[in-house]
């Protein structure tokens, strides 16, 4: 056991301690997450007709459920070094201000211009793009995290990224579609004419502010509809829980360092890639039977796919052009509510992190708006980082968690996700600092419709 005021701050591992392969949880999974179908035969999806969309090699990452370890390219290794390893900090003032007996540790993604995890993943599409000798990709973004981290990567690489971003945000968000133009990308409102399923979303919808699973559609069109363009996704794919593996391993070569064992590891979910990414090595250990953790994906109560959908084949975008995946989901027809400010508001959930649920393996928990920004100011104020909207549903349960521990007595060890910062989410913020942000959750027959329009597979 490591003396417990040895611990610093902040554990940064050295250059040379950072993983040289990504882990590939899939491998060490009984029941794998079922294979993405084919919409219109309902078959498994082959290399070859994901190779339209995808870039080849991955597709094979994708395809992939058995090889635990997959090697990291230098030249993936030599970007991460620009912003990783990132910290894996010691909550000190967070335990010291609620008086819990807890120790509290956070692996914090943010510091990068993109503010978030998602940076992980974009280098890696990018860089295979590239080696593809691609001209360039195509992207959905809601908020603009996603879209902030390709570009950034686009720009490294010499890429070129076209990104679809939902017209709401588009509007109302000026600030990252700024910074995804100061990185050379080129960003339309979406639905857009440009692509004619956004032609024919509009010509039915009118008006709309569009969603996530619109922008993916059109982004979708536009890579296949043009010569040396491929599309590529932030999150729910298996290849982007397989790069966002990254922050899980760091977390455990951190934590092994210094002889701490987490007793709850604890992550906000939307798609699930940073959640499926920090607790791969975790579940990895509980898959074979070497250690037991509890897992909390935290979601939502505005878009609850994992606590209140169903384990069934969906659509991943509302054009139906994507192949079907089995997953929790409400419904590609879902739209969280228009007062929904926090993030997470993907309709359906990663197969991988879906399939651990559905198995046991990882709890899920959904908590209130209003509650995660009382969580996320509290953590600024104590921690100094302002936190990400979608980050701080993490932070509300890990407070939570360690407030049980006051109660109990008991000094277990919390590990929590603190994915971004929220710079770029003061207009939420301020909504909750003028007292105008309420709570809504949706009712059983707002979800029923929802689920109506799922798919007849079996
Ligand atoms: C995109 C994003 C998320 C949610 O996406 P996942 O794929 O569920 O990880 C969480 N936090 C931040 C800061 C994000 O930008």
């Amino acid at each position: 056991m490591a003396n417990e005021t040895k611990i610093p701050y902040k554990i940064y591992l050295e250059e040379s301690e950072m993983p040289q392969a990504w882990y590939n949880v899939r491998a060490d999974m009984k029941n794998k997450p079922a294979p993405l179908l084919n919409p219109g035969t309902l078959q498994p999806m082959t290399a070859q007709e994901l190779g339209g969309v995808f870039c080849q090699e991955l597709v094979e990452q994708e395809l992939d459920d058995h090889t635990p370890y997959i090697p990291i390219p230098q030249e993936i290794r030599d970007f991460y070094k620009m912003y990783r390893p990132s910290p894996l900090v010691r909550a000190y003032c967070l335990e010291e201000k609620l008086q819990t007996p807890a120790k509290i540790y956070y692996k914090f993604e943010g510091n990068n211009t993109s503010g978030s995890h998602k940076l992980n993943s974009a280098i890696a599409q990018a860089y295979y793009a590239k080696k593809q000798g691609l001209k360039g990709v195509t992207t959905e973004t809601g908020a603009g995290q996603w879209g902030t981290a390709l570009s950034m990567a686009c720009a490294y690489l010499g890429l070129d990224c076209q990104v679809y971003m939902v017209k709401v945000s588009y509007e109302q968000k000026p600030f990252r579609r700024e910074v995804m133009r100061t990185y050379g990308a080129s960003v339309t409102p979406s639905p857009s004419e440009t692509t004619a399923v956004g032609r024919k979303i509009l010509a039915e919808h009118p008006g709309t502010t569009g969603s996530l699973g619109c922008a993916i559609s059109e982004a979708v069109e536009a890579a296949t509809s043009q010569e040396g363009y491929r599309y590529v996704l932030g999150s729910v794919l298996n290849q982007v829980l397989l790069h966002q593996s990254v922050i899980g391993l760091e977390t455990k070569a951190a934590m092994d360092k210094y002889g701490i064992q987490a007793d709850i590891v604890i992550g906000c979910a939307g798609g699930g890639s940073n959640l499926g990414g920090l607790i791969s090595p975790f579940v990895g250990e509980k898959l074979r039977g070497e250690a037991d953790y509890r897992i909390i994906a935290v979601e939502p109560a505005s878009c609850p796919s994992l606590t209140r959908g169903k384990f069934a084949y969906d659509f991943c975008d509302t054009g139906m052009v994507c192949p079907l995946a089995k997953m929790y989901t409400l419904g590609s027809g879902f739209i969280p509510s228009a007062n929904h400010a926090g993030g997470l508001r993907y309709h359906g959930m990663s197969p991988v992190v879906s399939q651990l649920y559905h198995d046991g393996l990882i709890e899920a928990t959904s908590v209130e708006q209003t509650k995660v920004f009382e969580a996320a100011t509290y953590f600024a104020r104590v921690e100094g980082i302002l936190p990400a909207p979608e980050s701080s549903h993490a932070i509300r349960v890990a407070i939570d968690e360690a407030l049980k521990c006051k109660e109990t007595g008991e000094e277990k060890t919390i590990v929590f996700g603190l994915t971004g910062t929220g710079y770029f989410d003061m207009v939420a913020y301020e909504k909750f600092n003028n007292g105008e942000m309420n709570d809504y959750i949706p009712t059983d027959d707002d979800l029923a419709q929802g689920f109506a329009g799922l798919p007849q597979v079996d």
